[in-house]
């Protein structure tokens, strides 16, 4: 493969003991797929399909029964600060400030510099994010908003080579969503950072992706396709629809979350784990190509 691979999941499975001592269920089973270093990958699934699960094994805060994470070569045996993540809920510590919170990972990070550094360091998050002002609330007096960007500037202050967001903007107003999702793109654009991203807003995915992951329901969960997002990478909220494969990229994954998780289930079972999800659009289908009967395609 050619693509400099950062994050690589190989063969990953998952299974939890089945209730009153029935028989396990597998979340997900031989799981592959890659992220590369530099890429904005988002992993779209419905409810209880393992999302979180598999987001928790890749932070290393949970473990796999098959298979194996490798980050930069190196298997993933547990949480490292190259790995930050954004939980659903904002996990932040209540009883410290907006400073503390982010203060406490950052000395975490580099225990040996010193308090005016940790300050001048956190501050330029903070600002990052626009939460000025805000430095010494504690999490009960802000916005859940607020609270969102202080995790999002918690992550973003250690610096870590990868970013794992689960769901990180679904708890809030369309409103406070919208203009994190701005900050987000305008960072990442920025700082070119490695993000894995759950979400189930499909225009969130391809506003902010480079590529779309489409999992099917569990148990036994596949990532069924990649969708490769054609829209421009200075792509904006507010002209994203008026781009000619905009709507066409929308409806196939709408077209996936509504009818095709469970068909595309049945049709990849029994099909070569290791065979390549079916990847859209394909590089000889050009701009704005028709989607529609992608999974039906044979994969070479
Ligand atoms: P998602 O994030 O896609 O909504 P999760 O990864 O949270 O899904 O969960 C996937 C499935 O695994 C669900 O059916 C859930 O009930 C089950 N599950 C998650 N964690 C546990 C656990 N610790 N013990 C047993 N089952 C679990
Ligand atoms: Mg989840």
């Amino acid at each position: 493969m050619d693509r400099n691979k950062l994050i690589s999941v190989e063969a990953l499975t998952r299974r939890f003991p089945g209730l009153n001592g029935g028989a396990p269920v597998t979340v997900f089973e031989n799981l592959w797929f890659d992220v590369a270093k530099g890429e904005y990958v988002c992993l779209i699934g419905h409810s209880g399909c393992g999302k979180s699960t598999l987001l928790n094994i890749i932070a290393g805060i949970d473990h796999a029964d098959g298979g194996c994470v490798i980050v930069d070569g190196q298997e993933v045996t547990g949480p490292s600060l190259d790995r930050a993540v954004v939980f659903q809920g904002h996990a932040l510590m209540p009883w410290m400030s907006t400073l503390g919170n982010i203060a406490f990972a950052v000395r975490s990070r580099h225990p040996r510099w010193s308090r005016a550094k940790v300050r001048e360091h956190c501050q330029r998050f903070i600002d990052m994010v626009h939460l000025t002002g805000a430095e010494h609330k504690k999490p009960a007096q802000l916005s859940g908003g607020m609270r969102q960007r202080v995790g999002i500037a918690r992550a973003l202050a250690i610096e870590p080579r990868i970013m794992l967001l689960d769901e990180p903007f679904s708890a809030l107003d369309a409103l406070t969503r919208g203009s994190l999702q701005d900050e987000v793109l305008s960072i990442c654009a920025r700082t070119r950072q490695t993000t894995f991203m759950i979400t189930h807003d499909v225009d969130e995915a391809l506003l902010l992706a480079d590529r779309v992951l489409l999992m099917t329901n569990g148990p036994l969960a596949r990532v069924a396709e990649i969708v490769v997002n054609t829209l421009p990478r200075d792509r904006n909220r507010t002209d994203l629809h008026r781009h000619p494969n905009f709507y066409p990229l929308r409806n196939h994954l709408m077209d996936f979350l509504v009818s095709r998780s469970d068909q595309l289930r049945t049709r990849v079972e029994g099909i070569d784990p290791r065979r390549p999800p079916l990847v859209f659009p394909r590089a000889e289908d050009g701009p704005g190509a028709e989607p529609s009967v992608v999974a039906e395609r044979s994969h070479a």
